[in-house]
Parts: C-alpha cells; structure tokens; sequence
C-alpha cells in the first residue's frame, strides 16, 4: 500500500456502500462507537468510516480518524441539498470553504465566528481539493458517459451533472423547508449547498492541521420537496457517485 493514510469519511451508509465493496484485505476496528474498517483502495492505505449524522458525531469521528487511526489527510464523501441558483439535483459540489450556518454566540463573536479563532469559514485543503475537482470534471464533464442508467435518470428527473466549487454550509438541521432554504440563501447568499457535517470536520482538521477536501452530491433543493425520494435517490445516485469519485482521484486517468 502506497501514500500516506487517507481516511475517508461518510455521514450515512449508502453514501459509502460502493467504496466499501471495493475495499481489499480490510479488518474493521470498533472504536468510539464507530466502526473503522483499514484497508487498500486502489493500492492506497486507507480508512473508511461513517460518522453519523450531525456536527458532533462527525467532530469526533475526524479526531479519531487523525489520533487513533493517523490518517495525514481526510476526504469526505456525501449528499447535500442544494442552495445555489443553478445547482441542480445530481450535480456534484467540491467545497473550497465551509461554515457552520447554525453557530451563533453574538454578541460576544460575530455570527458564524468559532469562537477564539478569528473564522467563521474554513478552507480545504487547496491542492487536495484542486484533484478532487479534476477527478469530478474527468468523471461528471461534458462527454463523459453516465454512471446512471436512463430509466433511473428519468425517474429522479437527473440532467448532466455539474460540477460546482465553492462554500458548503453545515448545521444540526435537516433543511427541508423553502422558508429555511430562502433565509440561508438570504443571509448567505455565496452558498452553494447545506448539509450536517462538513464544517465540523473542517474545523477539527483546522486545530490539527490535517488537510482535507469534501465533495457531495445534491440529493435534493433543500425545500419543500427535500424528503422525497433521498434514501432511494442516495442508494442508486450517490453511492455510485462518490465511489467513482474516489477512484478517480486515487487513480487518475483510469
Ligand atoms: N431522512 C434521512 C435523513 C438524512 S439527514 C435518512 O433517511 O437517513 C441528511 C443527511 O444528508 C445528512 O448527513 C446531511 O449532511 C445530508 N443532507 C442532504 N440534504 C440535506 C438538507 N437538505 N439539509 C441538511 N442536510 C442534508
């Protein structure tokens, strides 16, 4: 096995399911609750694990992934719903930056500032995210054949998929409301797309200064319409998404 370690973290199962079936010569380590599971992906040493929904259970699962596991650097893989104007359902996002849009201790800090450390937005990594980005383009980019069947990409109504870059924001909330999704786009109006872990394994990466990079795929708009269809839509769509993904980036031109 070659590289340094990469831990590559996911919120809920389908998101990872592919990846785990690739998986070689694995041996699984419970620890904190979690189930770690050591291996080779495409000849590079690895560790996958599913940190559970949420900032907390995703924290705590990334300072284990560096203490317990001494994994250099951390990738993660997942679904999120989309805030930006053209992000469409199916599209792949690579976040550049992240922000928790739920953290709040005005008037002592500014809205959004961790506080103590001056941020309310944390970079990933930028050479780690600029070939993760090649990976999605060589993957998702104009003339590259679907990953999804055609009747699949017409029952969840799936276009070619985008790929976008820039902010992703996290929060302990499931955003499935238009008057939720409308008040984020209002007072974060760069967002590209919300979901439930990212900036917290952007800030543990932060204090350890472990880089990291983080891609999702859009499972839904973040509206009213947010519910319908995901555990089916992160089974056939997502999973199949992220796993190409990896491939891509831990062998480049395959
Ligand atoms: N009902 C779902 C719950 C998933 S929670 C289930 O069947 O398990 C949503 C997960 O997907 C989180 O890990 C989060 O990061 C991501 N996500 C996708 N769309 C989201 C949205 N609109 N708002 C917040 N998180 C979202």
């Amino acid at each position: 096995m070659t590289g340094p370690r990469l831990g590559i973290v996911s919120a809920i199962a389908q998101e990872q399911r592919g990846l785990l079936d690739a998986l070689q010569s694995s041996r699984s380590v419970r620890h904190g609750n979690r189930d770690y599971t050591l291996g080779a992906l495409w000849g590079r040493d690895v560790v996958l694990v599913l940190c559970g929904i949420g900032k907390v259970a995703a924290a705590a699962t990334t300072t284990s992934l560096i203490v317990e596991f001494g994994c250099a650097s951390l990738l993660f893989t997942g679904v999120a719903g989309g805030l930006g104007e053209d992000v469409r359902v199916g599209d792949v996002v690579i976040a550049d930056s992240l922000l928790q849009h739920d953290l709040d201790a005005r008037p002592l800090y500014p809205q959004y500032e961790v506080p103590d450390t001056g941020k309310s937005r944390f970079a990933a990594d930028a050479a780690q995210t600029q070939a993760l980005h090649a990976a999605a383009q060589s993957v998702f980019g104009a003339g590259s054949p679907s990953l999804i069947g055609a009747a699949t990409r017409q029952a969840f109504g799936l276009h070619a998929p985008r790929v976008h870059r820039g902010l992703i924001v996290s929060g302990d909330q499931f955003i499935s409301t238009r008057a939720d999704s409308d008040a984020l786009r209002l007072s974060l109006p760069d967002a590209l797309a919300v979901e439930m872990e990212g900036a917290a394994v952007a800030q543990v990466c932060h204090d350890y200064g472990t880089p990291f990079a983080l891609a999702r795929t859009l499972s839904d708009r973040a509206d009213d319409s947010a519910h319908i269809d995901f555990g089916q839509f992160i089974h056939t769509v997502a999973s199949a998404y992220s796993l190409a993904l990896v491939q891509a980036l831990l062998m480049p031109g395959s």
